[in-house]
């Protein structure tokens, strides 16, 4: 008989999408990176809305609570917080339901500052937070032509799961145990 855990899918997909105003007199975080601006993003905790998105897609990837029921934005202890806070419980759980992240791709929307000069440094950054290769983290910075939406930024993320090797806490030792009979 196969373990439960065997009927696990190999990959799972996750969808992120979160939005902040702009505030005059914050710092503007994004993607971890503090970014020179007259304003930054307010709200739940310090306003990083692309770490925001990819924990939220993790989270959603394993079908966990999403960010706003495990750290809620009515509880002061989360009032500024970093928001690699939110992101290493999200990996935690990942890690947990037997999983590791394949790659991500994000699309920033925001009017202003210009995030190409930043792009490459942010990427790294969030790569290393999610301990992947920074050519696995896809990053597209856009205007919000038409939309009318100067005073927002938008980020949405999708990402893939795929299933992690077994017996990762022996290293090693116990990766040899022999498959019986059945294919996998
Ligand atoms: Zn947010």
């Amino acid at each position: 008989m196969p373990k439960t855990n065997d009927l696990r899918p190999n990959t799972r997909i996750g969808y992120g999408f979160d939005s902040h105003e702009f505030r005059p007199g914050i710092p503007l975080k994004i993607g971890g990176i503090t970014l020179p601006h007259d304003k930054g993003l307010g709200g739940h905790s310090d306003g990083d809305v692309l770490l925001h998105a990819i924990t939220d897609a993790l989270l959603g990837a394993i079908a966990a609570p999403d960010i706003g029921a495990l750290f809620p934005p009515s509880d002061p202890k989360w009032k500024g917080a970093d928001s690699v806070i939110f992101l290493r419980e999200a990996l935690k759980r990942v890690r947990d339901a037997g999983y590791r992240l394949a790659n991500v791709d994000a699309s920033l929307i925001l009017a202003a500052p210009k995030i190409g000069p930043r792009a490459a440094e942010i990427r790294t950054h969030v790569a290393e937070m999610l301990g992947v290769a920074a050519d696995c983290v896809g990053l597209k910075a856009k205007t919000p032509e038409g939309l009318n939406l100067e005073n927002a930024a938008i980020a949405h993320v999708v990402l893939l799961l795929e299933k992690a090797p077994r017996a990762t806490k022996a290293a090693g030792k116990r990766t040899t145990k022999k498959k019986r009979g059945r294919a996998v």
